[in-house]
Parts: structure tokens; sequence; C-alpha cells
């Protein structure tokens, strides 16, 4: 089999993967808190480790892998937009998931098996809650519950701090009922403008970290235990799954909270085997952040006429462990990467039904280069690389498939809408700069009075299926609906 390696953060190293069980591998990823359109540094996880989902996918078999990425549902960010926007919180997180939903689809992602609402799961929090009273590693205070982080020996482990050192770094206030500042809440009250459960400690509601670990045990262990779909490989290994993942931000402090309580409750000594973090996304070499007026949303781009594909690329280009710069110029070179390439699948002018019925014969498979640097710890600008060298060397079908499996091609059915409308940017440059051409060429003609290059030229465009207007402002050139740009190549 295949063997895929992984950069752990937990041991700083790259290591082979071996899942648990291999008819069955868990994967848990930190999902969003639903109060707002997701920003493109928000899109990043979900691509990467929509990248990891596929490519588990193939060497297990679809039918042996499970992905869960939680909605934060209930989060103080979504009290106030509620109580800012007057709207209700089940309204703001109903539609704004969707919104997240949409926008994901977009950019290529394939949904998860499980997206766990945090609030469809509040009696396994408060379960999770009292182990960890009963154990000791918890305690009631003033309608709070806390962690006593001091009662986890490695606190700390993943992101290779010690908890001194983090105390400083964090300049965390001590609220006077903690025991230390160090100690994180589990369950904190609320009022009656708030959203409360009723819970043996008053009417209140989850901190954050605490649904992480509920959730990822219910839906990665419980859940499939229940089912008996897991080996006795698995069983022996209780409470533990493969691979947890999310953005670098998230390794601490929520991570390392998930990591301590999920332990302390379930006795176990790690969480999950393999954690996955990816770099932060900057544009044009700085954070992004409303205040610096560079901050924008999937769907900006979207409606702006970049499509998901286009989005896609330009963060594929980057390794997930670095960070990755959003620029004008990447986006622009990977519009025309894509277009070229969708030019040269329309020649094989496949529908979804084509690919369905290809992949149900199995005659589908991306090619194995792809593969091959997809295993070396998500290599996917290498991949990109390989894609070029199967474009250029003219393997048109192992192109589509791997194109597909990267989830470069969203609608097989409208490829030619891609080419033509879609990636509108690059195309009315292009035609702006043909327009430029036939004005020059008839102020030469004005002149001249010879107007054989000037009607040459229009009758090229117009062959390729562009419309020409030509007035005294000036002149015209726009895609009619049955542009093809190939024929326009032989213009230049
Ligand atoms: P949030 O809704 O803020 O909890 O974030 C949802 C996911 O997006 C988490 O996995 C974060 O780590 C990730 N994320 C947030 N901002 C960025 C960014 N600028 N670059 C990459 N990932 C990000
Ligand atoms: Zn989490």
């Amino acid at each position: 089999m295949t063997t895929i390696k992984l950069h752990n953060t937990k041991t700083r190293k790259r290591e082979d993967f071996t899942p648990i069980d291999d008819k069955n591998v868990r994967m848990y990823v930190c999902g969003p808190t639903v109060y707002d359109r997701a920003h493109l540094g928000n899109a990043r996880p979900v691509i990467v480790f929509d990248v990891l989902n596929r490519l588990l996918r193939h060497v297990y078999g679809d039918a042996h892998v499970t992905y869960v990425r939680n909605f934060t549902d209930v989060d103080d960010k979504i009290n106030a937009r509620a109580a800012q926007s007057g709207r209700s919180i089940g309204e703001i997180t109903a539609e704004t998931t969707q919104w997240f939903l949409d926008d994901m689809a977009e950019v290529g992602a394939i949904e998860p098996d499980h997206m766990p609402r945090a609030t469809a799961y509040i009696p396994q929090m408060v379960a999770m809650i009292e182990d960890l009273i009963a154990k000791e590693h918890a305690y009631p205070a003033e309608g709070h519950v806390l962690f006593r982080v001091r009662s986890y020996k490695n606190y700390g482990a993943l992101s290779g701090r010690s908890v001194d050192d983090m105390i400083a770094g964090a300049r965390v206030e001590k609220a006077p009922y903690k025991e230390d500042p160090m100690d994180f809440v589990l369950w904190k009250p609320s009022d009656d403008a708030t959203p409360g459960w009723d819970s043996p400690w008053g009417r209140g509601r989850p901190g954050w970290h605490i649904e992480c670990s509920a959730m990822a045990d219910e839906l990665l262990w419980k859940e499939p235990l229940r089912q008996d779909r897991l080996s006795d490989k698995a069983k022996s290994t209780p409470h533990v799954f493969d691979i947890h993942g999310g953005g670098l931000d998230l390794q601490f402090p929520h991570h390392e909270d998930e990591i301590a309580q999920s332990c302390c409750a379930n006795g176990t000594d790690e969480m999950a085997r393999y954690w996955l973090h990816n770099e932060m996304l900057q544009v044009e070499g700085k954070k992004m952040s409303k205040s610096l007026g560079n901050f924008f949303t999937v769907r900006d781009l979207l409606d702006q006429g970049v499509p998901g594909e286009v989005i896609r690329f330009v963060m594929l280009s980057t390794h997930y462990r670095k960070p990755m710069d959003w620029t004008e110029k990447k986006r622009d070179e990977a519009e025309k990467t894509l277009r070229e390439w969708y030019r040269v699948l329309a020649s094989l002018n496949y529908t979804s039904e084509t690919v369905a019925s290809l992949k149900s014969r199995g005659d589908w498979r991306p090619a194995d280069r792809i593969i091959k640097v997809l295993c070396d710890d998500l290599n996917t600008h290498q991949a990109l690389t390989e894609l070029r060298v199967l474009g250029r060397t003219g393997q048109v079908k192992e192109l589509a498939a791997s194109l597909d499996f990267l989830g470069l091609v969203t609608d097989w059915d409208n490829l030619a809408r891609l080419i033509t409308v879609d990636l509108g940017n690059h195309l009315e440059l292009d035609l702006n700069a043909y327009a430029d051409l036939l004005q020059d060429a008839r102020i030469g003609a004005i002149q001249t009075k010879d107007f054989s290059v000037v009607d040459r030229l229009k009758g090229m465009l117009i062959n390729a299926g562009a419309e020409v207007r030509m007035s005294k402002q000036g002149v015209e050139v726009m895609p009619g609906p049955n542009f093809d740009p190939a024929k326009l190549d032989a213009l230049k």
C-alpha cells in the first residue's frame, strides 16, 4: 500500500502515516465559528485538509475514512453579532453556516462525513466536564468550571512550551475564581439575555475548547463503537484517533486544551496520533486585517468573478506548512494556467456524466506522479508542477483525472463557461489588447485610406466569436456567446 508521509507537529518530525485501523481512518479538523462570511484565510485549512481527505480516500478507500469538521455555533462573538444586529442567534448561525458550505463548495472542497454543530452536543460536553471534576482535573467556582492545568503533566507538549513560559507569553489575567491563572474555562454562567443550558453548575454555556474534545470522542470513537465499525486493534486503543488538524493559530491554547481535556477525561496519553497545522495566509506580504484594508472574504473574490478554481490553485501553490501570500500576480498566473488546461480538456468533450461513468468503471485515476508528491507531506506545489508536465506532454486524460482529483475542476458541464466567461479578468485584458490593436490600425487606415488590415483583424475577431463595436469613441471587443479564445491564438 502507498505510504503517506506527514509532518507531525507533536513529534516535530516527518513520519510514515500508519492508521490505528486501516479500515477506519479517522480525522478531525477544527472548523469555523459561524457569525460572518468566511475570510480568505479560513479557506486555507479547508482546502489543505480537503486535499488530505481526498488522498486518504484514494489510498484507503472511500468507505474507510471518516472526516469530521465542526461548526462552533456558541461563542461570544456570535452573541455580540446578534445583540448588535437585532437578529436571533439561530438565524445568524444557520445563515452563516450555509454561506460557509456554499463558499467552500465553490473552492472545490468535498463536505466532511460529519459536520457537527457544538450546540447539538451540550449533554456530551456536560458529561465530560462532570468526569473531569470527578477525576479532580477540574473544579467548579462561582458558576464556572475550570480545568486545573497543573494537574496535567504534559500540558504544553504539543507546542513544546512549559506552563510557566506560556503564562509569561499569554499574560493571562487571574480571575478571582481561578486557582491558577493558567486554568481555562470549561463552563461559564449565562445571564438571561445570553444562550444557556441547564447544568449541575447552573444555567450556562460551554467554553470553546470542550466542544472539540466531546465531539471528536463521540463521532470518532463512541459512535463507530456502537455501530461495531472498529477493528479489535482500534478497540484496544480507546478514545484515540488518527489525525487532528487546524490552523497554526490553534496550536496554543486551543489544541493544548483539547489534549488536556481528552487525555484527562479518557485516561489516555494521547488524543490523536498525528497533528497537522497549516501556516497562516497573508495578503501582499501583510497580515490580513480589517484595519489594514486588505481583508476580504471568499465571497468577495467570487463576486468579483474570480472562479473558485483559481482561489484553490493559488492556495495549492504554497506548501501548507509555509506562510502563504495571496497576491494579484499569483491570481493572474493561476487564471492563465487553468485557462490553458481547460482549453486542452475541452478537446475531450467530457460532461459530468462521462466523468461519473469513467469513475464507476474504475477508469478515472489521478496520475501516479501526483499521488507520489502528495504522499510527501502534501506537496501540492509540486503537484501543480506535475500537472504542467501532464499538460505539456499531451497526457490529456491523466491531466483531466488529476485536475478532478485535486478539486481543480468543480463542474465538468461548465468547462466552456470557465474558459470564456468566468475567467473574464484575463480575457478582458486579452480582448482589450486586440481592441487597442484594432484602434491603432484604424487610425493608420484613416490616413492611408487602406482599410485592408482593419478588415482582416476585425474578420478574425468575429470569426473567433468576439463581438466588435467600432464607433467615433473607439473600439470595443467583447466575448460573444460562441467565443473561442483558441482561434485568437492564430492572431498572435
Ligand atoms: P475561526 O473561525 O477563526 O476559528 O477559524 C477557522 C479556521 O480558520 C481555523 O482552523 C483557523 O486556524 C483558520 N484560520 C483563521 N485565520 C487564518 C489565516 N489567516 N490563515 C490560515 N488559516 C486561518
Ligand atoms: Zn478544535
